[in-house]
């Protein structure tokens, strides 16, 4: 495995040096893109690493995997689905687009930012503060790390220049698919896209959505089965943005990217996969982390497809 993981490493940092890191939050535009790690989670629990695995990076639109988890958790299937829907869009992860020309007024899936605000509208509290404690909670175990917690910088630069995202919250409001604090649904979401992991925790989550929801550490169940089928279907379809085609031809795995430079892969019934790089494509996704990636699937023989 160790060798494997290497070179896929090795492979990926081929294309170190391509790329920029996201600068519309500008706390991300200062990341090193020179970082470079790979991970892996057996099912058996074991981590297995190469390169700057240790190195913190904010989770930004994997924590839609999380809050996704949690709203079922919380809302469950019904709660959530009659606020967001299940189909790809084939537009950019903060297009605002279709909540004007779709035929429904709720956000086409919960992995683009429409969406995943909507679905943060599914988890109940006592004020955001109480909102993000359940997620922040959550996060900790499908995370296995009980310090996780959020990087105070980066959600303040995000709520600072968030303003396409609150034009896309006023608007689900406007049309009656979302009601409450615009302002207060935001800080859920943006402190959830301000968590604070590494390349081997988010192999840890993957490993928990490969298992199906149940820690491979602890045994304990934390997503429900069924959950988890909704999670990786929608992490099939949806989860790269408007690379999910490619990605499923190229790779054929679950996943989910962030702009943070972070990829999580889960591949059922046998390991969770991270990866990090904070270059990325003109899409979103890092450059390096789907170049590990194809290698990994293609060594390993990954694809579900
Ligand atoms: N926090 C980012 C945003 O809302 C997340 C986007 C992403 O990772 N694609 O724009």
């Amino acid at each position: 495995m160790q060798r494997i993981i290497q070179e896929a490493y090795r492979y990926a940092s081929y294309s170190l040096g391509e790329g920029a890191p996201a600068d519309y939050i500008p706390e991300l535009a200062k990341a090193d893109t020179g970082r470079l790690a790979v991970s892996i989670t057996d099912l058996a629990g074991r981590t297995h690493s190469v390169g700057d695995s240790q190195i913190r990076f904010t989770m930004q639109s994997i924590s839609k995997v999380v809050l996704l988890a949690a709203a079922l958790h919380f809302s469950g299937f019904d709660g959530v689905f009659a606020r967001v829907g299940v189909e790809p869009t084939g537009d950019p992860f903060n297009s605002i687009v279709r909540l004007e020309t779709g035929s429904s007024n709720r956000p086409s899936n919960p992995m683009i930012n429409a969406g995943a605000i909507a679905v943060t509208t599914c988890i109940p509290g006592d004020g955001p503060a109480q909102r993000f404690e359940r997620v922040l909670e959550y996060a900790r175990s499908l995370l296995d790390n009980p310090e996780l917690d959020f990087d105070r910088e980066v959600y303040r630069s995000e709520s600072e220049t968030g303003d396409r995202n609150r034009a896309l919250a006023y608007m689900m409001r406007a049309d009656h698919a979302i009601t409450g604090s615009v302002p207060e649904h935001l800080e859920v979401y943006f402190k959830a896209c301000s968590l604070l992991v590494n390349c081997e925790e988010i192999s840890f989550l993957g490993a928990v959505l490969a298992n199906n929801g149940v820690s491979p550490r602890s045994g304990r169940m934390l997503i429900e089965p069924f959950h988890v089928k909704v999670i990786r279907s929608l992490m099939c379809t949806c989860g790269m943005y408007d690379a999910s085609g490619e990605f499923a031809l190229r790779v054929g795995i679950p996943a989910k990217s962030g702009v943070g430079g972070g990829i999580m892969g889960a591949v059922p019934n046998r390991m969770g996969i991270g990866t990090y790089c904070p270059a990325l494509d003109s899409k979103g996704n890092s450059l390096c982390g789907l170049r590990a990636m194809e290698y990994l699937s293609q060594a390993l023989n990954l694809s579900l497809f």
